[in-house]
């Protein structure tokens, strides 16, 4: 039998309900803060990924899913969204407006990487882009944002990290200082952080194994090599957030993967143990000097990705509002007609969610079924109600039953929603 990939998942049942349901909501939000919904390939050259999201980082060394296509091009299936995002607003123009634009993406991502817990090769990432504008209250704005975003869908127990790594200057002095710090540790590194110590340092404050560590937890901070203007734009980010009532931390060892951020940088985290390591649900940051170095004008930009899937994990296992909606009705059918048939839509006409059964099944396994869709009401059209013209209607709540006349049917439903 064939299977499906490592590292895929497949959804449905309440999983795929949850994601739908999500998928919805995430439009509906974004329309409120009137985000533009952009749509970009699944795949692009291999060298945008490599510019765009840096040849030092872990996603491009190890975790990309690169093939030639038939006409010998290298591609890569996109392991985030902020790349192709940048690349179509400037490969489209977007910036000749000259003002602040704001997208937000939906879809999947692809990443070779080890499946475990909350960690797939495919996964759904909702997020946010906004180009034009360097304001730290519009970094405030965008962390709040998501915060409430996760909020609306039920999660509870979130924390909202932040963290600083200043302008250019600051974050390349920085980078040098720490690497004096780290290179007297260095045989004690992961093999992993051996690796990025060249090439992305920074990262290995937040491994998941030598962040953990005494050494690193004690290692320089950003906070303390800032140049003037880095720290008062951390100030008022601070001062943004506390002015909206948002509760954060302030975390002097996260730093994110890529090499493009600068200034701000903040993640979302739950307590929840089901997700092991990969409790992070959202990450995002200033990222000032992507669209130039993608050949864009020097337009600042910040933005946010959070996994759906790890939202999924949280959320199926609390009774949430997100799963709520049931059916209306169920039509227990028991007779070979076409009345039970013609009121089932009717009652879709009306708006009502219905399903009906279109064999003849007897009344035993039909409540078999009423009990795995739990509709709200049954409606049951056997022999005598077809003869007399009526339906026996049940409230599958209080088990109430009465006799409607069939013209006086939606008439009596309506009463009660
Ligand atoms: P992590 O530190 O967990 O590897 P990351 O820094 O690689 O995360 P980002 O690139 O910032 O993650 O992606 C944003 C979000 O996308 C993450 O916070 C997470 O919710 C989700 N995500 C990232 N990689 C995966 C994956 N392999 N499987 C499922 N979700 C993922
Ligand atoms: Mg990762």
């Amino acid at each position: 039998m064939i299977q499906k990939p490592k590292g895929t998942i497949d959804l449905f049942g309440q999983k795929g309900k949850i994601f739908k349901n999500i998928e919805m909501y995430t439009h509906d939000f974004m329309e409120l803060y009137n985000f533009e919904f952009v749509k970009v390939p699944m795949f692009e050259t291999s060298g945008l990924f490599k510019r765009g999201v840096g040849e030092s980082t872990d996603i491009v060394n190890k975790e990309t899913y690169d093939f030639f296509d038939k006409g010998n091009r290298e591609m890569t299936l996109r392991p985030e969204f902020t790349a192709g995002v940048v690349r179509s607003y400037i490969e489209n123009k977007e910036y000749s407006y000259n003002r602040l634009k704001k997208y937000y993406y939906f879809g999947s991502c692809f990443r070779y990487e080890r499946p475990q817990s909350g960690r797939l090769r495919e996964f759904t990432q909702f997020g946010v882009e906004v180009i034009g504008v360097k304001s730290a209250k519009l970094d405030a704005d965008i962390i709040y944002m998501a915060y409430k975003y996760l909020g609306g869908l039920g999660i509870k127990n979130l924390k909202i990290k932040i963290n600083t790594l200043g302008d250019n200057d600051s974050r390349n002095k920085y980078k040098e200082i720490l690497k004096d710090y780290i290179s007297k540790d260095y045989e004690n590194l992961c093999d992993l952080c051996k690796d990025r110590f060249e090439r992305n340092p920074l990262r290995i404050l937040d491994c998941k194994y030598d962040g953990n560590r005494d050494y690193i937890k004690n290692a320089p901070k950003t906070i303390d090599y800032l140049n003037e203007e880095s720290i008062n734009y951390f100030n008022d980010v601070k001062s943004a957030l506390e002015t909206l009532g948002v509760n954060y931390e302030v975390d002097t060892t996260l730093v994110r993967g890529l090499d493009y951020y600068t200034h701000t940088v903040f993640e979302i985290v739950s307590d929840t143990d089901d997700l092991g390591l990969a409790s992070t649900i959202c990450g995002g940051g200033r990222y000032d000097n992507l669209v130039s170095v993608l050949d864009g004008p020097d337009n600042p930009a910040v933005g946010f990705a959070l996994g759906i899937e790890r939202i999924i994990t949280i959320l199926e296992k609390d009774n949430n509002s997100i799963l709520s909606d049931s059916i209306d009705v169920y039509i227990m059918n028991l007779v070979n007609d076409y009345l039970p048939y013609k009121l089932n839509n009717d009652l879709r006409e009306n708006g009502y969610i219905t399903e009906i059964n279109y064999e003849e099944k007897n009344m035993k396994s039909q409540w078999k079924i009423v009990d795995e869709l739990n509709p709200s009401f049954v409606f049951i059209i056997g022999e005598d109600e077809i003869n007399n013209g009526y339906v026996t209607i049940k409230d599958n709540k209080t088990k109430e039953q009465n006799k409607v006349k069939i013209e006086e049917v939606i008439e009596y439903l309506n009463t009660y929603y």
